[in-house]
């Protein structure tokens, strides 16, 4: 970046005072200093609006930009289709809407059908619909309630708001939609708040999916339609799931024929290694939703993707003019999404980024097991592919978690030495303890190491050894 001065973007900076709502910021602090303007991207980094480098380890903020920055390729796909064909309703079809299901489906066997939205709250909210228009036909309205699980957060709409374990982003926006009903989380760092610290592996992981059953069994199974879980819990703490316990997941949707709905909106496109998270779990969910890494923020795109049993069941029926699929998401039929989500897989797929990511991944997860044996204040390490989390607790044998404060402060000593890393802010009261990375699928393994020497170094400067 070097045609940019210092105080060029002065207007852009009082503008943005003057009428951006930032996402997620309280703002009080906007008053006193200035917002971070990211005027430029290449690759791992960007640059902010005083011409300052910046390693990204977190794809754009929140898990997005899987393939890194300023890819020509796909902008390039984008521009060509946008001045050929750039929207008509998806009650029509598009060529690049064609291809991309095509492709996507490829990567996904036992499903076939792709509804396009915008967001991943969009997707997820379709995927309710969906449920809840199943229950009323096949099950007269029974079967309707939805279980999700305490820490996973499935968006910022009121309907998954209500699918939402998590405290914080949930605080104030009630009431919420009835029939949605919380299970217990699986993170075995965290077991012994379950009273399962005797358990551990495929123990606890069965333990923690027994603990599904028992909601199902409390709640009624003829009261309950579907399980919505993210493979991996992203915002709420990078949680994978024990040994197991998929596995039990698996069994209990089978024994209680529930309707398995797998938020992909992080883990989807790559992120841990595989195309989906659930992919290294051999389940079979009935519906996949995913969103940020489909075209790596490079144009908005969430799907909704299904079995053909689903799609089925929303045919034509002569006796109920209502049975079908009543949904329409405007810009579920820009073409700009699945034409940049194309040339987004095509690059994962010729620049072989899965088996970097996993590659990249494995680094990143021995670095940080390496500062866990240096720093007493890493309680856990835990990731798949380049999505990873490090705890941090005041004590190692109590687990109790770290001062926000403190975890804020890391965040911005790793800022100052031009490293952009995330936590997980904002979820649960007192959990929000946990360091987090998702750098881009391009990572090399310099990279890595420059963002576990940023954390080395701000972890030292925070706590003091
Ligand atoms: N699901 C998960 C697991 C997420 O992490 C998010 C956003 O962070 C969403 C859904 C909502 O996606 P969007 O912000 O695109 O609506």
């Amino acid at each position: 970046m070097d045609d940019l001065k210092p105080n060029d973007l002065s207007a852009v900076v009082e503008a943005d005072r003057a009428h951006i709502w930032h996402h997620l910021l309280p703002h009080k602090a906007l008053e006193t200093t200035d917002p971070r303007i990211i005027v430029e991207g290449r690759g791992m980094k960007v640059w902010d609006q005083h011409g300052k480098e910046h390693l990204d380890a977190v794809s754009g903020g929140v898990w997005t930009v899987n393939v890194g920055y300023g890819r020509e390729e796909i902008a390039d796909a984008v521009r060509d289709q946008l001045v050929k064909m750039n929207y008509f309703a998806q009650t029509a079809g598009s060529i690049p809407g064609s291809m991309f299901a095509e492709k996507l489906i490829s990567k996904m066997p036992g499903l076939s059908r792709v509804f396009y939205a915008n967001s991943g709250s969009e997707a997820n909210e379709k995927a309710f619909k969906m449920i809840r228009q199943i229950s009323a036909r096949k099950h007269g309205g029974k079967k309707h309630k939805i279980l999700y699980r305490e820490r996973d957060y499935h968006g910022t709409t009121i309907a998954c708001l209500s699918a939402g374990g998590q405290q914080e982003r949930n605080a104030h926006y009630g009431p919420f939609t009835p029939g949605f009903v919380e299970v217990p989380h699986c993170l075995e760092y965290r077991r012994h708040e379950q009273g399962l610290e005797h358990l551990s592996g495929a123990e606890y992981g069965r333990a923690a999916a027994d603990a599904i059953e028992e909601v199902i069994l409390r709640e009624g199974p003829d009261t309950v339609g579907a399980l919505c879980l993210e493979p991996i819990t992203a915002g709420g703490g990078v949680i994978v799931p024990p040994e197991g316990y998929w596995e039990r997941v698996q069994e209990i949707v089978e024994k209680y024929d529930l309707l398995l709905h797998i938020d992909e909106v992080v883990c989807g496109v790559g992120r841990t290694g595989t195309w989906f998270g659930y992919q290294h779990y051999g389940v079979k969910p009935d519906f996949v939703t995913m969103a940020k890494g489909v075209a790596s923020g490079y144009a908005a795109i969430s799907c909704l993707v299904t079995t053909e049993a689903v799609f089925e069941q929303f045919k034509d029926d002569p006796t109920d003019k209502l049975h079908y699929f009543r949904d329409v998401s405007t810009f579920g039929g820009c073409t700009a999404g699945p034409a940049a989500a194309l040339v987004n897989m095509e690059i994962i797929e010729r620049e072989g980024l899965l088996e970097n990511c996993q590659e990249m991944g494995a680094r990143m997860l021995r670095n940080l097991g390496q500062l866990m044996e240096k720093h007493e204040v890493i309680g856990d390490v835990r990731g798949k592919g380049l999505f990873l989390g490090a705890e941090l607790v005041s004590d190692r044998d109590a687990k109790t978690p770290v001062e926000e404060a403190h975890v804020q402060a890391v965040l911005a000593d790793c800022m100052k030495q031009g490293v952009i890393i995330g936590a997980s802010n904002r979820s649960i009261p007192g959990r929000n303890n946990t360091l987090c990375f998702s750098p881009a699928l391009i990572a090399k393994p310099d990279d890595i190491d420059a963002i576990t020497e940023a954390v080395d170094g701000a972890l030292g400067r925070v706590f003091g050894h």
